[in-house]
């Protein structure tokens, strides 16, 4: 591998502001994570894209969706496509358990979803993760790893490392729940899921694709994450809303992205 893995933080306003309030939030955290040495995202609503696109501008910070149709047009009423994203947003967030969930997403279809991104050029986040009661039964690595082979085959692996693919390690029982997983078990994780990703071919072994915590993560835990160097950022939901939180967060990122830059001191003590 070239360099170290870039650090990215990505924020999830899931279904919160309205275009009447979302630039002035994003203008307000964007002045509070300034910090060039993280990538970051925020993710706000479609109807949101435009003001928040309006006010990022300049700031270095990138604006992405949190889905996107599998098709490119046609008759599916309420739905967006990718291309209509074009000049609102350069990454995406899919197969979010939510949407598995309440929108009865597949991997198949989240595969779909995955080729639109790749073709029009959007950056994806691909969101994969487990059920309590998987974790419980010992099968965490193993449903997580379906969920990629079933997102992921299918696509050449080069496009997908060309595409910038991100994978968000989210455990459903962890999101908007204020339980987290522990940096030691999110790291275990993150192994298996670069395992996977080896197996399936991709470029490097999958060592260039960044893999994100996601799960109640918090300005208080970030570094729990941060200090595990298969962890490459984070993909926060409510505390993505909250100018404090994501100045902690971001900050807290980018002393694990200058010390990986540095040489690989993955446990910065100093931060904790
Ligand atoms: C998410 O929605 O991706 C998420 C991680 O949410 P939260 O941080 O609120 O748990």
């Amino acid at each position: 591998m070239s360099g170290p893995r870039p650090i990215v933080i990505a924020g999830n306003w899931k279904m919160h502001t309205t275009p009447a309030d979302a630039g002035e939030l994003a203008r307000t955290i964007a002045h509070r994570i300034a910090e060039p040495d993280v990538v970051r995202v925020i993710c706000p609503p479609y109807v949101c894209l435009a003001p928040v696109r309006d006010a990022l501008a300049g700031t270095g910070i990138a604006v992405g969706a949190q889905n996107i149709h599998h098709e490119l047009a046609g008759a599916y009423t309420g739905e967006v496509s990718a291309p209509m994203l074009a000049g609102l947003a350069t990454w995406v967030i899919l197969g979010h358990s939510e949407r598995r969930r309440d929108a009865g997403e597949t991997d198949e279809l989240i595969a779909r979803k995955l080729g639109r991104a790749l073709e029009v050029g959007l950056r994806p986040i691909l969101c994969v993760g487990e059920q309590l009661v998987e974790r419980d039964t010992g099968q965490a690595a193993a449903v997580v790893e379906d969920q990629l082979r079933g997102a992921l085959t299918g696509h050449e692996p080069e496009d997908l490392v060309r595409g910038g693919l991100v994978i968000a390690y989210e455990p459903v029982w962890a999101i908007g729940t204020g339980r987290n997983a522990t940096g030691a078990d999110a790291a275990v994780m993150a192994d298996s899921i670069r395992g996977t990703l080896h197996e399936l071919g991709l470029p490097e072994h999958g060592e260039t694709v960044p893999v994100l915590y996601g799960g109640s993560c918090t300005a208080a835990n970030i570094g729990e994450f941060m200090n595990e160097a298969s962890i490459d950022g984070a993909l926060d939901g409510g505390a993505s809303l909250k100018p404090d939180e994501m100045a902690g967060i971001v900050g807290r990122a980018g002393v694990t992205a200058r010390a990986r830059r540095g040489g690989g001191a993955f446990r910065e003590a100093a931060s904790r």
